[in-house]
């Protein structure tokens, strides 16, 4: 564990008000990130990825959202506490995301140069020459051939996997501390989302830049994390160095998720054509208020006791490991079903 992180979460929780009732989407998730680390966050949808990289930079919609508790801190400063002017001067600048789509945030009327320079402009007070440099720069370093025509194009005149190119062109190219990369390849063929890990990699290890990677993608965790946060409903119920959660998952579903990758299918003895193991059931609503484990409906290993109330987490291997379930909670004493 890095004594020192760029990126510190703690007590992270949000709820969303809808008409049915209040949605606690983040319950208690923390986490950190060394410089130049990767942490994977894996889970179903709906589980709470995405809500916690919107939360981390404060792009919660509120209301309805609702940030409750809990802090975000970059290299010390709580984000959480900043005025919104200074928080707009740290997305882009210090901390940038990508998107699965980047079409969404791409916009279609201005060229490319524009919107990579845009960010150099506002944030480093780059000139308008300097900015299309950067841009120019950027563009090659994310592979696209013949940046200084490429740049004057606009999006629609780039490829999905080019497109997403620009997406990390334009979000690395203030060199920020964190880069947040919300499933960016799901949206691409095979090949192009290999392309896309191994740049997002090389850049990484080039700038020193830390990065968040959120996927449902057990292999792309394997080949691109330090560590993996396995999310279920809102919560991290599992955190470890990605080669010791993947050979031995401890909360039954990491278990679940790791043995429906498709990369797992020859150690299960699923011929191909055969379809892959799927955990059963779904998840579970986030309006509904339970007093325990948000897994027990899918469980295999499920006990009375999971139904009444949660562990504390259990730590392990001096701290470095962390999971949530009653299986490994030795010690802690069991919920009274009393009342
Ligand atoms: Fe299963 Fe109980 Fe562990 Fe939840 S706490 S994952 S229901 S064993």
């Amino acid at each position: 564990m890095n004594a020192d992180p760029i990126l510190d979460v703690a007590g992270l929780s949000v709820e969303f008000h809808t008409r049915r009732g209040i949605a606690r989407v983040l319950d208690d998730v923390s986490f950190s990130l060394p410089r130049g680390g990767t942490l994977g966050l894996v889970g179903e949808s709906g589980c709470g990825k995405s809500i916690t990289a919107l939360a981390a930079m404060r792009l919660i919609p509120q209301p309805p959202g609702r940030i409750t508790a809990g802090r975000v801190r970059l290299e010390g400063r709580d984000l959480l506490a900043l005025p919104e002017a200074q928080m707009r001067a740290v997305r882009g600048d210090r901390m940038s995301m990508i998107f699965q789509e980047p079409m969404t945030s791409l916009n279609p009327a201005y060229t490319v140069g524009d919107q990579i320079g845009e960010a150099v402009r506002l944030h480093q007070g780059a000139s308008r020459s300097a900015a299309l440099a950067r841009a120019v720069e950027m563009l090659g370093a994310v592979g696209i051939a013949s940046p200084e025509r490429r740049v004057h194009q606009y999006p629609h005149q780039f490829s999905g996997g080019m497109r997403q190119r620009v997406m990390i062109a334009m979000a690395l190219a203030c060199k920020p501390d964190v880069l947040i990369a919300d499933e960016p390849t799901t949206a691409l063929d095979v090949t192009v989302q290999a392309q896309i890990f191994d740049l997002i990699s090389e850049l990484r290890e080039r700038t020193g830049t830390a990065v968040v990677l959120i996927t449902h993608d057990m292999g792309a965790i394997a080949e691109m994390a330090d560590r993996v946060a396995v999310m279920y409903a809102g919560r991290i119920v599992e955190e470890g160095a990605v080669a010791d959660v993947l050979h031995t998952p401890l909360h039954p579903y990491t278990q679940g998720l790791i043995d429906c990758a498709p990369g797992r299918r020859a150690a299960l003895g699923i011929a191909p054509g055969e379809p892959l193991r799927e955990i059963p059931g779904t998840v579970p609503s986030l309006l509904e208020r339970r007093a325990g484990c948000a897994f027990v409906s899918r469980c295999a290993h499920a006990m009375p006791r999971c139904s009444v109330g949660l562990p504390a987490e259990t730590r392990l291997d001096g701290g470095a490991r962390r999971v949530l379930c009653w299986l490994h909670a030795d010690g802690q004493a069991a919920p009274s079903t009393a009342g």
